[in-house]
């Protein structure tokens, strides 16, 4: 009963709040809701609200999300930051996320539990490649998918590191057994999202000051370092270039910065040869801060039509709620910290300057690029 009436005075304090400042625009908008928010000391967090509500007034969209737990709470979450969510589904054989079906049962719940804050980026199994009616069974399966509501599908880095042929032969993205899904996603009017190979540390000696080391470490069998009978990187992203190149119709979101991490020149010049390629900053803002700074905020202004604010930040059915909240949150905040002000930010033992990007390029980076290049990311923008 209490929590009834406390949940009651903060929808009243929020109605009251924006009743108040309906006709103001931009950063004020944000501002009642939050002071509203302040009030449920359940929701405190180290994350600085500053931050967050001026990351709410630009109507964020995170276009790399993996969310397969319903909670209200994040309903809550997303409709506080104005916040829409591109949910992910992964086609991992390794099960991190449990089976594919019961993964998208849950990927499903998460939406319908958003109300309309989450979309669904759908998978397909790359293992039953070599079955007869693969193709065809693939794309009866995503129409249907489509049809209930998905904007998008994945492909993960298991084409091109894991998948093989019963002659031993690794399995690229640029196969012609996924030519047919690849064209039926562009026919649909939908977007490809691929997590085409890893950071080049995949590939190198151990380095505790490289961003991926603790994952590594935790996981080996996608290490190559480990494994140097595995295709190399430059094999793997060649064959995701021909993807884009064979398949100018598709749009192609990279997930990871394309895997380019480590020079966004490289990321530039593949923006320049292929238009239908935009890449999301999902789990490598890191690498954006530790490079050049000045030359990072160049490549953002100049290709500010094709890089997409995307997180990969998880909420897990293993998860507690509040964890998982706080983790967003301080997420959030710090990337906008990082992208939009000038406030020094700590990253391992180095000194980070923010790149105080102008609005117009935060508004596309953070909602705009979302919108257009994966259409129906949110409910209205169809
Ligand atoms: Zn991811």
């Amino acid at each position: 009963m209490r929590t009834q009436l406390k949940k009651a005075l903060l929808l009243w304090l929020m109605v009251a709040g924006m009743t108040f400042v309906g006709f103001q625009v931009g950063r004020l908008v944000a501002g009642p809701l939050f002071a509203a928010a302040a009030a449920d000391a359940r929701e405190q967090s180290s994350a600085s609200s500053d931050e967050l509500q001026a990351f709410a007034a630009l109507e964020p969209i995170d276009t790399h999300v993996h969310a397969f737990k319903s909670d209200p709470a994040f309903a809550d979450l997303m409709a506080r930051l104005r916040l829409h969510v591109l949910d992910i589904c992964v086609a991992d054989t390794r099960r991190s996320f449990g089976d594919l079906a019961t993964e998208t049962a849950r990927a499903e719940g998460f939406v319908q539990a958003s109300q309309g804050h989450a979309r669904l980026c759908v998978t397909f199994d790359p293992f039953a490649f070599q079955q007869k009616d693969f193709a065809q069974t693939t794309v009866k399966q995503l129409r249907q998918e489509f049809t209930d509501g998905g904007v998008a599908v994945k492909i993960w880095k298991n084409i091109g590191m894991e998948l093989k042929t019963s002659d031993g032969r690794y399995v690229m993205p640029d196969d012609p057994a996924f030519e047919p899904i690849y064209q039926e996603i562009a026919a649909q009017n939908k977007t490809l999202v691929a997590h085409v190979a890893e950071p080049s540390s995949c590939w190198q000696p151990p380095n505790p000051d490289s961003p991926d080391y603790d994952y590594y470490k935790e996981n080996p069998q996608w290490y190559m370092y480990l494994h140097p009978d595995h295709p190399r990187k430059e094999v793997i992203l060649a064959a995701r270039d021909h993807l884009l190149a064979e398949n100018p119709e598709l749009r192609v979101v990279g997930a990871h910065l394309g895997s380019m991490e480590t020079d966004v020149d490289e990321i530039a010049k593949h923006f320049d040869r292929y238009p239908n390629f935009a890449v999301d900053t999902a789990a490598r803002m890191e690498y954006l801060m530790i490079q050049p700074r000045e030359k990072v905020r160049n490549f953002l202004i100049k290709y500010q039509d094709r890089v997409l604010y995307g997180t990969d930040l998880e909420f897990l059915n293993s998860e507690a709620t509040p964890e998982a909240l706080k983790d967003w949150r301080d997420t959030y905040a710090r990337d906008w910290k990082f992208l939009a002000t000038d406030q020094v930010l700590q990253y391992k033992s180095r000194q980070i300057e923010g790149l105080d990007l102008p609005e117009p390029v935060l508004r596309r980076i953070y909602h705009d690029n979302a919108t257009h290049w994966i259409p129906g990311i949110v409910a209205t923008s169809k």
